[in-house]
Formats: structure tokens, C-alpha cells, sequence
């Protein structure tokens, strides 16, 4: 298993980073200080073994194709948990292209 941390994108201003338009933090979102991100969020990658990545593994065949054959047997890849995470508000395209590429 494998996982990456990603800035959670602030739930209070939705990530615009605005927010209170009085006080020291004015055109600031006060929870993330104007940043749009709050916290971490984590993402996945769960390789589930099966019969051919025993015996693909076991001829000791290279990473590039035990992770063809997982993708194959239908392995999310942390990248399609981060889109999934975008998709509920919970990170951004950004975060996945700073993390993950
Ligand atoms: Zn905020």
C-alpha cells in the first residue's frame, strides 16, 4: 500500500482563501489565512494480490509491469483517489499535480 499526503482544501471558504471582510484577517479567510488549504487529506493506493501478481512476482518481472497487471485486475491508482477526493470538495487539481506527477 502506498499513500501520499495532500493540502486539504479549507472547508470554510471552499478554497477561494476569502473570507471575513472585517478585522486583521479582512479579504482573508480566517481559518486558512487566506491560504484556500487547511490540513492534510491522504491518498491510496491498495494493490490487491491475485494469482497472476504471485507468479509475476515470483518470476521477480520489474515494477513498471507488476503495476500494468494490477491497473489490469482493476487497482485504483492514488491518482484516481485524488480525482475522487476533488470530485467531494476535499482537494484540488493542484494539490494532485504538486503531489503526484
Ligand atoms: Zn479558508
Amino acid at each position: 500500500m502506498a499513500q501520499r499526503l495532500l493540502r486539504r482544501t479549507c472547508q470554510t471558504c471552499k478554497g477561494s482563501g476569502k473570507g471575513s471582510t472585517t478585522g486583521i484577517y479582512a479579504g482573508r479567510c480566517e481559518k486558512c489565512l487566506g491560504t484556500g488549504y487547511y490540513g492534510r487529506i491522504a491518498v491510496y493506493e491498495i494493490m490487491t494480490m491475485n494469482d497472476e501478481l504471485r507468479k509475476r512476482t515470483a518470476q521477480n518481472a520489474d515494477a513498471v509491469t507488476i503495476a500494468e497487471i494490477a491497473r489490469r485486475h482493476g487497482m485504483r491508482t492514488m491518482i484516481d483517489d485524488a480525482r475522487d477526493k476533488v470530485g467531494m470538495g476535499l482537494t484540488d487539481e493542484r494539490e494532485i499535480a504538486r503531489v503526484l506527477s
